[in-house]
Parts: structure tokens; sequence; C-alpha cells
């Protein structure tokens, strides 16, 4: 810069320089607003001629990611959030606001549980909890203002595999639209938005950046229902930092290669875990779909067990309040994810003392299944 003096230098030193090579990997830009050079060029913005404004509203790394996920779902659009919670809040308001019901299966994440009955109980949104297990119970629930249903492709933590197709149908009959949680399943294996599911959320926490060093969420499906998430977002302040949008993007890439193997080494977990003294239940799903069945194995110790004990003897995996990660991991969901859940849920559904969640990392096989058959074996005193 020329005539000006050295503190006016240091601030604008450098500018901008445009690039004309494409680089090999989208770049990162980490800015909070992109400037304009006239009155014309901030106008083209607001005719749609100019792509950005202001991070909190769309920023490119953002869009990136949102994108990518909404193709890997077959879906038409996606926004990204600041976490998986910001992303199921903003899809169930583009649905639902005061004085509507929505219903939910009753065994949901425990901060969706929450979230459904006490945050948005409080603004005059009513939920009702209900087993999914047969279409009748939530069909007796509809009411008139009855506006969304919602549960999750795979349930957290025992398993349960939803009758998507089924939710469908029923919904579609009372004219109610739906909405998915995919987080466990993944694109992977199940993409919702193909069986005619309106809605599908991700806590891209998990398996989409799958390396336990993002919290993100991001919900894609129908247009008009993301064009009206979109607005949440941006009004709620729920945007998700471009450094993480770019970490999460690269996450991406490689989401087929960590599932395959993700999937191989659960499938022979759980079977290798079914003959093995000191478990007396191995949940994994029959079948989610023909890709696989997920990559979280869950078990519950013989009452005879001691749960302590078990938790001690896991060598290299420890306790881990997620998933999904590279890593195999384990949690307690009475201690941690259903914490929320009143006790006398958590027993209805099977989520006892001794149920400990297994997150099946991309190690060895052989390795990750002698360190629980080990630890089972000392759990039991043997
Ligand atoms: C972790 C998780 C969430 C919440 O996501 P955050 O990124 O922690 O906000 C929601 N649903 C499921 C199934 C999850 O596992």
């Amino acid at each position: 810069m020329k005539n000006v003096h050295f503190d006016t230098s240091a601030v604008h030193a450098g500018g901008h320089a445009s690039v004309k090579s494409v680089s090999k990997v989208k770049p990162l830009y980490q800015t909070s607003a992109f400037s304009f050079s006239d009155l014309d060029d901030l106008e083209d913005y607001f005719r749609g001629k100019n792509d950005f404004l202001y991070t909190r509203m769309n920023n490119p790394n953002q869009d990136d990611f949102a994108k990518g996920v909404a193709e890997l779902e077959q879906a038409p659009a996606g926004v990204v959030t600041s976490s998986g919670m910001s992303a199921i809040l903003v899809g169930i308001l583009a649905v639902v606001q005061s004085g509507d019901h929505i219903i939910a299966c009753e065994d949901l994440y425990g901060g969706t549980y929450k979230l459904l009955s006490d945050e948005l109980k409080s603004f005059g949104v009513e939920t009702s909890f209900v087993s999914f297990s047969d279409a009748h119970d939530i069909e007796k629930n509809i009411k008139p203002n009855t506006k969304l249903i919602y549960s999750e492709s795979v349930t957290n933590p025992l398993l349960r595999v939803e009758d998507l197709s089924g939710l469908v149908t029923l919904a579609k009959k009372h004219g109610i639209t739906t909405m998915i949680d995919n987080t466990f399943a993944t694109p992977y294996v199940l993409q919702p938005y193909t069986q005619g599911i309106d809605l599908i959320v991700h806590s891209a926490t998990k398996y989409l950046n799958g390396h336990s060093d993002v919290t993100a969420g991001v919900v894609v499906g129908r247009e008009d229902l993301i064009a009206n998430a979109k607005s949440k977002m941006i009004h709620l302040g729920c945007n998700l930092g471009p450094f993480d949008a770019w970490l999460a993007s690269r996450g991406l890439k490689t989401l087929s290669v960590r599932m395959e193997r993700h999937l191989t080494n659960a499938r022979e977990l759980a079977r290798q875990l079914k003959d093995t003294k000191g478990i007396k239940t191995v949940y994994y799903p029959e079948f989610v779909s023909e890709k696989g069945n997920g990559a979280i194995v869950t078990i519950e110790l013989d009452d005879k067990s001691d749960v302590h004990t078990f938790f001690k003897s896991l060598d290299w995996v420890h306790i881990v309040p997620t998933l999904a990660g590279v890593e195999t991991t384990v949690s307690y969901p009475l201690g941690t994810s259903h914490r929320a859940l009143p006790i006398e849920v958590s027993e209805k559904l099977g989520i006892h003392k001794n149920v400990i969640r297994i997150s099946v990392g991309i190690e060895d096989k052989e390795d990750i299944c002698s360190v629980f058959k080990t630890a089972a074996g000392k759990a039991l005193g043997l």
C-alpha cells in the first residue's frame, strides 16, 4: 500500500492475492463475512448473483458439507448446523410451531428426549412418546394438530430398526411430516429420503466426520422444509464454524472406506460375543440394509457380572461418551446418553445397569474381539 502510515499498512498489508489456479482441496474460508467493492456488488448478493454475505448465514465451507451430505442421502437440499442437537432443533422448528403436536418414538437419544419433553414443551409444542414397535400405537396417538412424526432409523443404544416405509405410509395417510435421525446408520447403510422420509438429520459429530474432532449437525430433505430450517439456523444462530465444516467435509471423503471396515468389524464382534461366557445378550440388528447393520454393538453382561470390573479390564479401549470414531470405544448409556430418561423409561426399554454400548472402530477385528472377550471373563470372575 502507498501513501499510508505503517500502522495502516500493518492492518492491510498483503491484501487479497487473486488466485487463478484451482486448489485440489476446497480452501478454508475462515472469515466471518465477505467484502464488496461497491454498492452494485453488494446489491448483486441480494439479486442472487453473488454467493456469500455473512458466515452466520452462509459460507462456502458450510455449503460444501451440506451439499456433500445431501448428495449422499440422495436428498435435494441440506443445511449444516453447530451440532446434532441444533440440527434436530432447526429441523423440528421447520415443521412445528406453538400449539402443534409431535409423535416421537419412546427410545430416543437422551438429548432429543429432553429437547422435546422440556425445551419445546415450554414453547407450547407438545410431544407424545410412543412405542413405535406397532403402527397402531402410533396411529392411536394422532391428533388434529399432529404435525410431525419423529424417530431414529436405528435406535440408541438397543439398535431397534425403524420400519421407515410403514411410517411413511401412515404419515402420508394423515398428511403428517416425517423426520428421521439417521446418525447410527449413516447414508452408507441407509438413505431414508429415498423411502419417502421428509427430513433426515445427523449428528455429524459421529460417522460423517468420523474422527471425533468436530461437533456438527446437518439436516437434509425436502427443499421447502430445508429453506425453512435454514432460516431458523440463521436466526437462532446455530451456524457451524468454517473450520469445523471444512474438517467435516474432509471426514466425509473417507466415509465409505471407514464404514466398510466398521461394519465388517462390528459383524464379527457381534458374532463372537454371542458365544462368550459372561455376556447375557448381544444387541446387533439382523437387517438394516444390504450394505450392513451399522457399527454399534450393545451388550448386556450376565446378572452375576461386575460392570466396574468389565470397564477396568478393557485394556486399550476407553470409556468415551460419544461414538463413531475410528477408535473402538465404549459407553455406559445409563450414566451418559440416557441419563436424561426417567429411570422407569430406561428400565422399560431394557437399558439396565449391565448394558454397555460398543462403538466398533477400524482396528484389527481379532484384537477388538479379544479385548471384549477377556473383559467379559474377568467381569464374571473367571
Ligand atoms: C450424538 C447424537 C445426537 C446429538 O448430536 P450432537 O452432535 O452431540 O449435538 C443426536 N442423535 C444421535 C442418535 C446421537 O448419537
